[in-house]
């Protein structure tokens, strides 16, 4: 008898909690299947809080993964060229940057964003080169989340711009969303937690946009630098 009333009130003890987990947990996926990408993207917000000199640097691709090739020309390889010079810039000027890698070494998407969230930066940019069947696509564009976040929005237009400044072969302007569906979203500005841009500096496929990276490449950084730096102040009032 003893045992069986003890289960009872076990029963009845558990009953709400488990009514309470269950609401809240249909709750979450309610708000996710109705405001789908901008709940996500609010959702990875929570609780974090960035450190205002720390930004985060991705050179895109690396190691087994080449990313666009023209001849014996890898993206990962200019990708990583001008990320350094960037990384070194901001350093210079009083910045904490964290890079998703510094070599050519292999780094999953998941790690990416795992760096830059666990170093609580404040700003991701992903640097790349742009590739295309048609040898003639040239410029630069840049590639924000699909709910067209206003810091992440801002950070684009603001290295856009710069760049645009430095002398570039076309501006092709700011896009949201992904390539292949603008519902979808690129893994970095999925998963980080902080305001991210993908930058495409130029088209490695196009002869032309790779003389004027090649001869541009610390102007470019300065711009990139410039961009970064433009949008910290502004987010954080100054
Ligand atoms: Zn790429």
């Amino acid at each position: 008898m003893k045992n069986s009333r003890e289960r009872n009130n076990r029963k009845t003890f558990l009953f709400p909690i488990i009514a309470l987990f269950s609401l809240t947990f249909s709750a979450v996926l309610a708000l996710i299947m109705v405001g789908g990408d901008e709940t996500v993207y609010y959702l990875k917000q929570l609780n974090f809080v960035p450190d205002e000199k720390t930004v985060c640097i991705d050179p895109g691709h690396g190691g087994e993964s080449s990313g666009a090739v023209l001849g014996s020309r890898y993206e990962k390889d200019d990708n990583l060229r001008l990320s350094l010079l960037v990384r070194d810039i901001l350093t210079d000027r009083g910045y904490t940057v964290v890079m998703t890698r510094d070599k050519d070494s292999d780094v999953s998407l998941s790690e990416r964003c795992r760096i830059a969230n666990k170093a609580r930066a404040s700003l991701f940019v992903s640097i790349h080169r742009n590739s295309s069947s048609s040898s003639s696509a040239t410029g630069m564009e840049m590639w924000v989340h699909s709910t067209k976040p206003t810091d992440d929005a801002l950070l684009a237009q603001n290295i856009l711009d710069c760049l645009d400044v430095a002398g570039i072969s076309q501006n092709r302007g700011i896009h949201s969303g992904y390539r292949e569906g603008a519902d979808k979203n690129y893994y970095i500005n999925r998963n980080t937690k902080m305001p991210s841009v993908l930058a495409e500096i130029g088209f490695i496929s196009n002869t032309d946009d790779n003389k004027v990276f090649d001869e541009s490449l610390e102007k470019y950084a300065k711009a990139i630098a410039d961009g970064i730096e433009m949008t910290l102040k502004e987010m954080n009032g100054a």
